[in-house]
C-alpha cells in the first residue's frame, strides 16, 4: 500500500494521558471536593474526558492561588500551560512549560511538563528538539516512580516513535504502559498505542488488536481514543473496497465525535466519509464531507485528512466536468500531500538524526579522549621512549581508526535512509512525492534546453475486481509485475513513479507528442500481454492519459491534471486505450490501436 492510512495525527492524546475518572464520576468528584488541593487533582484527572469542567475548575482556583503551597501553585501553572496548548497556542504553552521545567523543584511535575512540551514540539514540527527531549525523558524514567507520570512519559515516547516509523520500539513502550498501570487506570491507552504500532507495521493480528483497544477504551468512556482507532479502521476498510462498511462505522460514531469537539478527529471522520462516498459515486455527499474536513483541519498544518479531502474535491470537480475547479483543487491537494509527506519523512529523519547525534556525540567524545591520551603518551615517550608505550599508541591509533570508520558508516546509513524514504515500498520505483520532485526537475531542465516533454498516467483497469477475485496478495503481485514489464521500455532519463494504489505516471523528457503516444501505446500493449499468474487465468490491462508541454506548459500540476482528465476519458470510452489531450494527426503506425484524440479543449 502506498501511504499508510494510519498516519493520522493525534498528538494531544498522549498529552492527555492522565485521566482518572470518566465523565460522570468527574463531575461528582468536582462538586464534592471542598479543598483546593483536592480540586487541583480532580481538574488534572478530567483534562480531556470533561474539558468543560476542567476549564471551570481552573477559573475557580485562579483567584485563590495564594492559598496553595508553592508545589501546588506549580501544579496549577502546569495545568494552565496544558490548557493553552489544548487550544492551539503552542508558542505560549511551550514558554509556560519551559518555566515549569526550569523553575519548579518537584521532579514528577518537571517530568510531566517535559512530556507535554515534547508533544508541543511535535505539533510544531520541531522534531529534532522533540526527539532530543524525548531522549532525556526516557533517561529519567528509571527515577520516576509516580505511575501516572510514567504512563504519560511512556505514551509520549510511543506516540513520537510511531510517528517516526519506529514501530517495534513504540510497541515496547506501549507494552510497558500496560505492565505497570496506575491505580484506577485501565489498559485503554496502552492498548491504543500497541494496536497503532501493530497496525502500522502490518502485523497480522493488528485488526484484532485494534478491535480490542476500541472495546477497552469505549468501556471506560475514552471515546476520543476509540474513535481515533475507528477512523483508521475505516480507512483500511476503504482500501479494501469496503466503503459501505466504512460509512456505517463512521456514521454510527459521527455524533459522538462532533460532541467531543476534538478538531483533528472531526477532520479525520469527514475525510474518510468523503472518500467512501466518492468511491460509491455519491458525489454530493462526498463533496459535503470533504468541505467539512477542510473546514475542520488545523489551520496552517498539512495533515493526511486535508490531503484526502482535497483529493476528493478534485475528483468530484473532475467527474462533474469542472476543469477549472479541478485544477484549483489538484494544486491544493498536491500542496497538502507534499507537505504531509514531507512531514512524515521529517519525523523519521529527525529520529535518525538525533539517534545518530547521540551516538556520534559519544564517539566523538571518545575520539577526543583517545587523542589526548596519545598526546600525553607521546610526551612521555619523548622523555623515556618506553617500548610498551609505543605499542599502546599503535593500539590507540587503531581504535581511532575504528571510531572514524563507524562515524562514516553512521553517516552512510543516514543517507541510505533518506534515499529509502523516496521509494515506493512495494514496487521500488519513485513514490508520489519523489516522482513529483523528479518530474519538476526534469521539466525545469526541459525549459532550459527548449525541449518538449510529455507526461502519461496509467491506471489499471478493474483492478478492484482482481483484488476481489484473487485476493490482495495477488493484487500486490500484479502491481510488481506491471512495474517490471514497464521498466525495459523506459529510458534512463524517464521518471517513473507510483502515484498511489494502481496508478502510475511516467515523465518523458525530450519527447514530442507523437513519440509520447507511441511510447504509451507500447506500454499499453506490454501490459496487455502479461499473464501475472502461472496458468494464465489472469490478464490485465491499463488505460492511459497523455499530456504534453506544447499544449499544457511545463508546470507539473497542469500536466498531471490534464493527463488525468485524458485518463478519465480513456476509462469512460471503454478502458485499455490511450487518450491524449492535444489535437493532431494520429501516426499511421498507431492507426490500428485505440489511440484517441480529444482535442486541445479537454
Ligand atoms: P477502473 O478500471 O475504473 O480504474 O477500476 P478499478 O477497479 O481499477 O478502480 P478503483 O479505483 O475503483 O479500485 C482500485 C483498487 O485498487 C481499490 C483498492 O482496493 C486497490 N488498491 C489500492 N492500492 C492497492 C495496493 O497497494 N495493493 C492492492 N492489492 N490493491 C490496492
Ligand atoms: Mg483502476
Ligand atoms: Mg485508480
Amino acid at each position: 500500500m502506498s501511504a499508510r492510512p494510519g498516519m493520522w495525527r493525534h498528538w494531544l492524546l498522549a498529552a492527555g494521558a492522565c485521566l482518572l475518572f470518566p465523565f460522570a464520576a468527574a463531575a461528582t468528584e468536582a462538586a464534592a471536593a471542598d479543598s483546593l488541593p483536592a480540586l487541583l487533582d480532580v481538574a488534572d484527572s478530567i483534562k480531556t474526558s470533561d474539558h468543560g469542567t476542567f476549564v471551570k475548575l481552573l477559573q475557580q482556583m485562579e483567584p485563590q492561588l495564594g492559598q496553595l503551597s508553592p508545589a501546588q501553585q506549580w501544579h496549577l501553572r502546569y495545568l494552565k500551560a496544558w490548557d493553552v496548548a489544548y487550544y492551539g497556542d503552542y508558542e505560549r504553552a511551550g514558554g509556560l512549560l519551559d518555566e515549569v521545567i526550569a523553575q519548579n523543584v518537584d521532579p514528577t511535575l518537571r517530568f510531566r511538563a517535559t512530556a507535554t512540551s515534547i508533544n508541543i514540539l511535535g505539533i510544531g514540527h520541531r522534531y529534532e528538539e522533540a526527539f532530543t527531549r524525548l531522549d532525556k525523558l526516557v533517561g529519567q524514567l528509571p527515577q520516576t516512580t509516580d505511575k501516572r507520570a510514567r504512563l504519560q512519559g511512556l505514551g509520549e515516547a510511543a506516540q513520537l516513535l510511531v510517528a517516526a516509523g519506529q514501530y517495534d520500539l513504540a510497541g515496547q513502550y506501549a507494552e510497558q504502559m500496560l505492565q505497570n498501570l496506575p491505580p484506577g487506570e485501565g489498559p485503554c491507552k496502552g492498548l491504543f498505542f500497541k494496536a497503532e504500532a501493530a497496525y502500522r507495521s502490518n502485523k497480522t493480528d493488528a485488526r484484532e488488536q485494534l478491535d480490542q483497544a476500541i472495546d477497552r477504551c469505549v468501556s471506560v468512556g475514552e471515546t476520543v481514543y476509540a474513535n481515533t482507532l475507528r477512523a483508521e479502521l475505516a480507512v483500511a476498510d476503504l482500501e479494501r473496497g469496503e466503503a459501505t462498511q466504512a460509512i456505517a462505522v463512521l456514521m454510527r460514531n459521527y455524533a459522538d465525535v462532533q460532541h467531543d469537539g476534538y478538531q483533528t478527529l472531526i477532520a479525520q471522520f469527514d475525510a474518510a466519509l468523503a472518500k467512501a462516498h466518492l468511491s460509491l459515486g455519491n458525489l454530493a455527499e462526498a463533496r459535503k464531507h470533504a468541505l467539512a474536513a477542510v473546514q475542520n483541519s488545523i489551520k496552517g498544518e498539512y495533515t493526511a485528512p486535508l490531503g484526502m479531502a482535497y483529493q476528493v474535491l478534485y475528483r468530484v470537480a473532475r467527474k462533474q466536468g469542472d476543469l477549472a475547479a479541478a485544477l484549483a483543487y489538484l494544486e491544493q491537494y498536491m500542496a497538502a500531500d507534499k507537505g504531509y509527506l514531507d512531514d512524515v519523512s521529517a519525523k523519521a529523519l529527525a529520529y535518525q538524526v538525533v539517534k545518530q547525534q547521540v551516538l556520534s556525540g559519544r564517539l566523538q567524545l571518545d575520539t577526543l579522549n583517545k587523542q589526548n591520551q596519545i598526546l600525553q603518551l607521546q610526551q612521555a615517550l619523548d622523555r623515556k621512549a618506553v617500548e610498551a608505550s609505543r605499542l599502546y599508541i599503535v593500539l590507540l591509533l587503531m581504535a581511532l581508526g575504528f571510531i572514524t570508520l563507524w562515524i562514516y558508516r553512521l553517516k552512510r546509513s543516514q543517507l541510505r535512509f533518506m534515499w529509502l524514504s523516496r521509494l515506493d515500498s512495494l514496487t521500488g520505483i519513485c513514490n508520489r512525492k519523489h516522482f513529483i520532485e523528479q518530474a519538476e526537475q526534469a521539466l525545469q531542465q526541459a525549459v532550459r534546453t527548449r525541449q518538449p516533454a510529455a507526461l502519461l498516467i496509467l491506471d489499471l483497469d478493474h483492478f478492484k475486481l482482481i483484488n476481489d477475485t484473487f485476493g490482495h496478495g495477488v493484487g500486490d503481485h500484479v502491481l510488481k509485475h506491471i512495474v517490471e514489464a514497464c521498466r525495459p521500455l523506459l529510458g534512463a532519463r524517464d521518471v517513473f513513479g507510483r502515484l498511489g494504489g494502481e496508478e502510475f505516471a511516467v515523465l518523458l523528457p525530450d519527447c514530442a507528442p507523437d513519440q509520447a503516444l507511441a511510447r504509451a501505446e507500447r506500454l499499453r500493449s506490454a501490459i496487455g500481454t502479461l499473464s501475472p499468474l502461472e496458468g494464465g487465468e489472469l490478464t490485465v490491462s491499463a488505460s492511459f492519459g497523455v499530456a504534453d508541454t506544447h499544449s499544457a506548459g511545463y508546470d507539473v500540476s497542469e500536466l498531471l491534471v490534464r493527463a488525468d482528465h485524458a485518463l478519465y476519458r480513456a476509462k469512460s470510452e471503454g478502458r485499455n486505450r490511450v487518450v491524449a489531450t492535444w489535437a493532431g494527426t494520429v501516426p499511421t503506425t498507431l492507426a490500428a490501436s485505440e489511440v484517441r484524440q480529444m482535442g486541445a479543449s479537454a
